[in-house]
């Protein structure tokens, strides 16, 4: 219906619906792929010794602390790391900074709902691109004309890395674009390009604490790239959305680098319940997709996805069902603790038995 009076100003928006947050304490909560694992103790440290007085004054602007942790650890100088209030905010600044061509970017059809999100809002032209039937991202199909490509690795919903190789295949095609490799769930398998940033100075990586160093209710997510790249992420952030990074958060992300080895378990331990889960599941009768995250992507060839859906629900476990074309006969499951992942399994076997 055409808007009428102050109404036809209003933005044009499909609202972003996340995994639901149930209020219930006893809900396996496996629908917004959080880690089944809390923070290092480290963390818990930095906040319960955090000296309160300091949050007097205003944030380091700059989360300058938590740069040079990052940089440390990925061998980059300081100026190569952008930091934001998770990785939402550091793809809003990417896309204000990098995509501001005629043509449009392009990304997978099946893919992170933000990126429709950040196109509307921003009035950025943009492409789908299908994935191929397996839910493979080929790489012939970015060698056309385009503003930007952005895209996940590995990919989310379907959970399925991208080989290194092609990825390099589809930079050597697109050295006149920015191109964004969201690697939100690199930590859990695939191969990371950090490497490549010294290569292509057009490429540009995002990265959460959300996922797999357990701070999805701190938000701080970072970016790697050239320090001509970011240095426009910093200029937009610094103007079109001056919040900073907070003092605590900052403290927080700092523990959370420095105890390499909790994080390195933390994850060990998740890939391991995941292969678990899958084999588990495949003898269920479930076809799913080879994960490099920490969540599967999968479906029954006997039961609708939706009615999983409302069966697990009904037992309390929460996982993640997607409306949507060519998905809406899988599910999308968080790997959780093997207490919650057994407790998944049997529920499963109920239904199916
Ligand atoms: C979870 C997620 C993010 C955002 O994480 P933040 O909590 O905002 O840091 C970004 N990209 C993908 C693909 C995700 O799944």
């Amino acid at each position: 219906m055409e808007k009428q009076g102050f109404r036809k100003n209003l933005i044009n928006i499909e609202p972003y619906v996340a995994g639901e947050q149930p209020k219930s304490d006893n809900i396996i909560k496996l629908n917004a792929n959080e880690n089944a694992y809390p923070p290092s103790p480290m963390v818990g440290m930095a906040i319960a010794e955090f000296d309160s007085s300091v949050l007097r004054k205003y944030p380091d602007f700059s989360a300058e602390p938590l740069k040079s942790e990052l940089a440390a650890y990925y061998g980059l100088t300081p100026g190569r790391v952008f930091v934001g209030n998770g990785s939402d905010d550091v793809l809003a600044a990417a896309f204000r900074a990098f995509f501001n061509g005629d043509e449009p970017i392009l990304y997978p059809d099946v893919t992170y709902s933000f990126y429709p999100v950040w196109c509307d809002i921003l009035k950025i032209p943009y492409k789908t691109i299908p994935l191929k039937d397996d839910f493979t991202i080929d790489v012939a199909d970015y060698k056309i004309k385009n503003g930007g490509i952005i895209f996940p690795n590995p990919n989310a919903p379907t959970s399925i890395a991208l080989d290194k190789n092609k990825i390099t295949e589809l930079l050597d095609a697109n050295r006149d674009v920015i191109v964004v490799i969201d690697e939100t769930y690199i930590d859990f398998g695939g191969e990371s390009c950090v490497d490549l940033l010294d290569k292509y100075d057009n490429l540009v990586l995002t990265r959460t604490f959300s996922k797999s160093r357990s701070l999805a209710g701190m938000r701080l997510g970072f970016a790697m790239g050239s320090e001509e790249l970011i240095s426009y992420m910093n200029a937009v952030k610094d103007s079109y959305n001056s919040y900073p990074v907070d003092a605590v958060a900052i403290a927080a992300g700092c523990a959370a680098v420095k105890d390499d080895k909790y994080f390195k378990d933390t994850i060990s331990k998740l890939v391991s319940t995941r292969e678990r889960l899958i084999k588990e599941f495949d003898a269920l009768g479930f076809e799913t997709a080879p994960s490099a995250a920490n969540f599967i992507f999968t479906r029954h060839d006997k039961f609708s996805a939706k009615e999983i859906f409302a069966f697990l629900r009904e037992k309390g476990i929460y996982v993640r069902y997607f409306n949507k074309p060519r998905i809406d006969n899988y599910l999308r499951i968080t790997v959780g603790t093997d207490e919650e992942t057994d407790k998944l399994i049997s529920a499963v076997k109920e239904l199916i038995n």
